[in-house]
C-alpha cells in the first residue's frame, strides 16, 4: 500500500499562476486512500478547493512546517489512472490550457455534478468471499446495516481515522456503492420479479391452479425453465400478457415483486443481432493483417485506412478490434456523432454483445456515468462514443479507430482545444497500441503525414502514418454515377424551383419504382433568417455580430451564440411593413415544396429542429429503414455512415453553399460533403445514381466529387495549401482576445501582435519559419457583448510554439488580471471563426 507522505496536487482554481503542482502532507489516515489520479479538498488561501492529485512522494525536500495537509480525499478508486494524468499534462502542454481543465475534461459529468454517493451493505454471500473482516470493519458493516444506506463522505467522516477499513469493504465487495446524484440522476429502480427460493416449490403450485388460469401457468411455467430474476416489463414483453396475472401469483405468495436497483443502460432493451465475421475479399485481408501484425507487435503504429464508401471499412474494424480482444487488450472506437450513427453501435453490439460500453452526449449523467463504471471497472473492454470517449480509463489499450476521421467534431470548440486524433496518438505511444484513421475523405493532414517530406520530419511526438487504402466496394458494387446540375442554366431556361428538372424526373422515377431517396440541404445553404421584404431590415441578435435563426418549432427568433431569442415578429421593427418574412429552415422549405410538387410523398426531415428529442434519430432512421418514408431529408446529418439498401437516389440541392464560406478549408469540405452524401447511394443490390446542383459547377472540388476522385482532389488542394503557406505545410495558432470596449481590444491586439513579431524575428534570425498575422476583428466580431480581435501564427516545422505564445501572451497578463481581457489560444484551429 501507498505509505508516501506528500502529494502533488493541482488545484481547480484555472488561472496561470496556479497552473503548477503544488505540495501537501497527507495525514495518515488519508495515506491508503490517496493516489496519483484521486481528487481531493485542499486548503488553497483562505478557502477549500478540489484538486487532483499528479504525484506522491517523500518530501525530502520539503519543509514540513511550511506544507498543508489534505483535507478530504474525494474518491475511493481515484477515477483517472496514471496514464491519464500525465496525458493531462501533456494536453496543457500541447494545447496551451490549464492542466486542471484538462483533468477535468477525463472524467464523467456526474462526477462533477453536485453529487452524493451512497453505499449499503452488500447482500449475503453476495461477493461469494468468506467473511473475512478486521476488528474494525465489523463494526463499519454493521452501522451501515442498521443504517440502509449511508452517504459515503458521511461514513468517512464518521469513521475518518479507519478510512482505509472502508476502502478495504468497498473493495472486497462487503459494501456497495449506490450512486444518488441529486437532482441531475438518480439511481434507477425497476419492479423485478422473484422465483421462490426452491423452484421445486413451483411445480407443485402449478397443480393447484385452476385451470382456467392459463396465463399464470404460462408464468409459473417460465420460472419453471428459468428460475432467475426478471425485470417484470421484460417478462411482460416476452409471455406477452398483463400485469394483473403476475400480480394474482405474488398476492398468493408464490411471486415476489420488488424494487430493484438496475444499471441504466440505454441499449437494454433493444436486442443486437448477433453477428460472426465476414469473410473478407481480398482488398479488406491485405488490409487486415497488416493491422493485425501491428496489434500483435506491441508498438505505436499509425494507420491511415482511406477506403471509399461502401469498400467495408467496418469489417475490418472489427475484426482488428477481435485481435486485440484475443491478446487481452482494449479497444476505443470514436464516431463523430454517435446519436447520428445507431447504425455503426448496432454493429459493434452485434458482434461483440455485453463487451461494449457506448457513450455519448446524448446519454443522461447517470446513463454515461454506469457506461463510465463499467470501463473503470473493466466489465467492458470496447467502448464506442464520441470524441471524449478518447479518455476512456481502460490501462491496456491494444487498438483505436477513428472512423470519419476527417470529421471537424474531432476537435474541441472550448478548453482544453484538443484534437481526438492526436490524443489517440499520443495515448498509443503509452500502451504501444496501433491507431486506425479511417475515412473515404482523409483529412489533408492526415494525408500529408503519408508522405516521405513528412515521414523525414516525423518525431515520436509526431509520428508519420502508414496508408492503406479500400480503393473498391465490397463485391464489386460500382460507386454511383454522379451528374452535376448547372443551377444556372436552370434559371435561365425559367425553372425557378429548388428541383433542377433532371433532378424532378428521377424523384418522380424513384416513387414509381417505389425505391428510395435521400435529399442533401447543407443548413447554411438557405436562409433561416428573418428579413422584410421593403426595408431589407435583418434580426441581428443585439448582443453578437450574427443574424437570429427562426426556430418554427417554438416560433421564436434565436441566437446560435449567446440563446437571446425573441418571439417571431409580425411588423418591421424599423419601417413598420407587414412584409416581414420568416424563412424556415431551409429543410422546411423543401419539405414544403416536395408536398406541393409530388402529393402523397412521404418524407422524413431531420435537422436540428426534429431531432433534438432523445432517440429521435434512431426513430427516424428505422422508420426510413422500414420504408414508412419516400426521402430522407436533412442536413449534414444524413450524409454520414448510413448504409440503407433501397437507396438508389441521392440529390444534393446546393452543393456550393460550403464552398462559400470564409475559411480555408471550404474546398475540403465541399468534396468531404458530396462524397460522403454521395456514398449513401446504392450500396447493396440496386444501382444508385446522384445529382449534385451547383452555381459553379467547374469548382474543382466539385468536378473530383463527381467523379469519386480523392486523389485528383488531394493533389489539387495540396498545391494550393502549399502556395498560400497554409496547413498541413504550415500550423495555425489561432490567438483571440475578446472584451466590452474596443479600444482597449485593439490596443491589447496591437501589443500582443508587436510583441508576437519580435519574438517571430528571433526565431527567424534562427531559421525558423514564422509568421505573425493581426490583429484583425473576428470573422465573428462580437459575442455576447463582447468584441473580438485576432491574432494568428503561421509556422512550419518543430518548433516551441508554447514558448512563443506563453512569452508573447505575457505582455497582456496585467489586462487580464484587471480588466477582464479574455484571452483564448487554440493551437491548429479547424474553425476559423
Ligand atoms: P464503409 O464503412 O467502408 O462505407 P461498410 O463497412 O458500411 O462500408 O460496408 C458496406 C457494406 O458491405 C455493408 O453492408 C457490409 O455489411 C458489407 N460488407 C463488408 N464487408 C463484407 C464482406 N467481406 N463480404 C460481404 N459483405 C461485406
Ligand atoms: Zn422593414
Ligand atoms: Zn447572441
Amino acid at each position: 500500500m501507498n505509505r508516501s507522505m506528500y502529494a502533488k496536487v493541482i488545484v481547480d482554481v484555472p488561472a496561470r499562476p496556479t497552473n503548477r503542482a503544488f505540495d501537501y502532507s497527507i495525514p495518515e489516515h488519508m495515506r491508503e486512500l490517496v493516489a496519483v489520479g484521486s481528487r481531493v479538498g485542499v486548503p488553497f488561501g483562505p478557502r477549500t478547493v478540489q484538486g487532483f492529485v499528479v504525484e506522491l512522494h517523500p518530501g525530502t525536500q520539503l519543509d514540513p512546517s511550511k506544507v498543508k495537509p489534505i483535507k478530504t480525499a474525494m474518491d475511493l478508486q481515484p477515477p483517472l489512472t496514471e496514464e491519464l494524468v500525465k496525458l493531462a499534462s501533456w494536453i496543457s502542454r500541447t494545447y496551451l490550457c490549464h492542466e486542471v481543465t484538462a483533468l477535468q475534461a477525463m472524467i464523467p459529468g456526474a462526477l462533477k455534478a453536485k453529487y452524493e454517493r451512497h453505499v449499503k451493505a452488500a447482500e449475503p454471500g453476495a461477493s461469494g468471499l468468506l467473511p473475512l473482516l478486521l476488528p474494525g470493519q465489523e463494526e463499519i458493516l454493521a452501522y451501515v446495516r442498521r443504517q440502509e444506506t449511508v452517504e459515503l463522505q458521511s461514513l468517512m467522516d464518521k469513521f475518518a481515522d479507519d478510512a482505509g477499513l472502508v476502502k478495504g469493504l468497498l473493495d472486497e465487495g462487503f459494501l456497495v456503492e449506490i450512486q444518488m446524484v441529486k437532482d441531475r440522476m438518480s439511481a434507477k429502480k425497476a419492479l423485478t420479479v422473484f422465483a421462490p427460493e426452491d423452484p421445486s416449490q413451483l411445480e407443485a403450485w402449478l397443480g393447484e391452479l385452476p385451470a382456467k388460469a392459463a396465463k399464470q401457468r404460462e408464468v409459473l411455467e417460465h420460472f419453471i425453465r428459468q428460475p432467475e430474476p426478471m425485470k417484470l416489463t421484460d417478462l411482460l414483453t416476452e409471455l406477452n400478457l398483463s400485469a394483473g396475472s403476475v400480480k394474482a401469483l405474488a398476492d398468493r405468495g408464490w411471486l415476489r415483486i420488488e424494487e430493484v436497483e438496475v444499471q441504466r443502460d440505454p441499449y437494454a432493451s433493444r436486442t443486437f443481432k448477433p453477428t460472426s465475421p465476414l469473410p473478407l475479399t481480398p482488398e479488406q485481408a491485405g488490409v487486415y493483417e497488416r493491422i493485425r501484425d501491428a496489434v500483435l507487435s506491441e508498438r505505436q503504429r499509425v494507420f491511415l485506412l482511406h477506403g471509399v464508401t461502401g469498400s467495408g471499412k467496418t469489417e475490418v474494424y472489427l475484426q482488428s478490434i477481435q485481435t486485440c480482444l484475443d491478446q487481452g487488450r482494449e479497444a476505443i472506437v470514436l464516431v463523430p456523432e454517435i446519436a447520428l450513427t445507431p447504425q455503426m453501435v448496432e454493429r459493434f453490439k452485434g458482434r461483440f454483445g455485453n463487451r461494449v460500453a457506448v457513450l455519448h452526449s446524448r446519454l443522461s449523467h447517470g446513463e454515461r456515468y454506469d457506461e463510465w463504471r463499467k470501463i473503470a471497472r473493466r466489465e467492458v473492454s470496447v467502448v464506442i462514443g464520441a470524441r471524449s470517449a478518447i479518455f476512456a480509463p481502460f490501462t491496456k489499450i491494444g487498438l483505436i479507430i477513428i472512423d470519419e476521421e476527417h470529421e471537424t467534431t474531432y476537435k474541441q470548440e472550448e478548453s482544453p482545444k484538443y484534437h481526438a486524433r492526436d490524443v489517440a496518438i499520443a495515448r498509443a505511444a503509452e500502451h504501444g497500441a496501433s491507431v486506425i484513421l479511417g475515412s473515404a475523405t482523409p483529412s489533408l493532414e492526415s494525408m500529408y503525414r503519408t508522405t516521405n517530406e513528412a515521414a523525414a520530419a516525423a518525431t515520436p511526438e509526431r509520428p508519420a502514418f502508414e496508408l492503406l487504402s479500400m480503393p473498391s466496394r465490397v463485391e464489386g458494387r460500382p460507386l454511383p454515377p454522379v451528374r452535376i446540375i448547372d443551377m444556372r442554366e436552370e434559371l435561365k431556361s425559367g425553372n425557378r424551383s429548388m428541383f433542377s428538372r433532371d433532378l424532378y424526373k428521377a424523384i418522380e422515377e424513384r416513387l414509381h419504382k417505389k425505391e428510395q431517396i435521400v435529399l442533401l440541404l447543407n443548413r447554411r445553404g438557405y436562409a433561416t433568417f428573418v428579413m422584410c421584404r421593403t426595408c431589407g431590415y435583418v434580426a441581428d441578435c443585439p448582443h453578437c455580430d450574427i443574424s437570429l435563426t427562426y426556430h418554427q418549432s417554438s416560433r421564436a427568433i434565436r441566437c446560435h451564440y449567446c440563446g437571446y431569442a425573441e418571439r417571431e415578429l409580425s411588423l418591421c421593427p424599423d419601417c413598420g411593413s407587414e412584409h416581414i418574412r420568416h424563412f424556415g429552415t431551409g429543410t422546411q422549405r423543401v419539405e414544403e415544396e416536395l408536398a406541393k410538387l409530388f402529393p402523397g410523398i412521404r418524407v422524413i426531415r431531420m435537422d436540428v429542429d426534429t431531432t433534438t428529442e432523445k432517440g429521435s434519430h434512431e426513430k427516424w432512421l428505422t422508420m426510413f429503414g422500414n420504408r414508412q418514408a419516400d426521402v430522407l431529408l436533412g442536413t449534414q446529418m444524413v450524409a454520414k455512415g448510413l448504409d440503407f439498401p433501397y437507396v438508389t437516389l441521392v440529390g444534393a440541392l446546393a452543393a456550393d453553399s460550403v464552398l462559400n464560406l470564409p475559411d480555408f478549408r471550404a474546398a475540403e469540405r465541399t468534396f468531404q460533403l458530396l462524397t460522403q452524401v454521395a456514398g449513401r447511394a446504392g450500396r447493396h443490390q440496386l444501382p444508385g445514381e446522384v445529382y449534385v446542383q451547383t452555381y459553379t459547377p467547374e469548382h474543382y472540388s466539385i468536378v473530383s466529387a463527381s467523379r469519386h476522385d480523392y486523389m485528383g482532389f488531394m493533389r489539387k488542394e495540396m498545391m494550393m495549401r502549399r502556395l498560400h503557406n497554409y496547413p498541413p505545410f504550415h500550423r495555425l495558432v489561432l490567438i483571440t482576445l475578446s472584451h466590452e470596449q474596443v479600444q482597449l481590444l485593439i490596443r491589447s491586439g496591437e501589443v500582443l501582435a508587436a510583441r508576437l513579431k519580435e519574438l517571430a524575428e528571433d526565431r527567424r534570425d534562427q531559421g525558423g519559419e514564422l509568421e505573425v498575422l493581426g490583429p484583425v476583428a473576428s470573422p465573428i466580431s462580437r459575442i455576447k457583448d463582447r468584441y473580438r480581435f485576432q491574432c494568428m501564427i503561421k509556422y512550419r516545422g518543430d518548433q516551441d510554439i508554447a514558448q512563443i505564445v506563453e512569452q508573447a501572451a505575457s505582455v497582456l497578463e496585467d489586462a487580464v488580471k484587471t480588466q477582464k481581457l479574455t484571452v483564448s489560444i487554440d493551437v491548429d484551429p479547424q474553425l476559423l471563426m
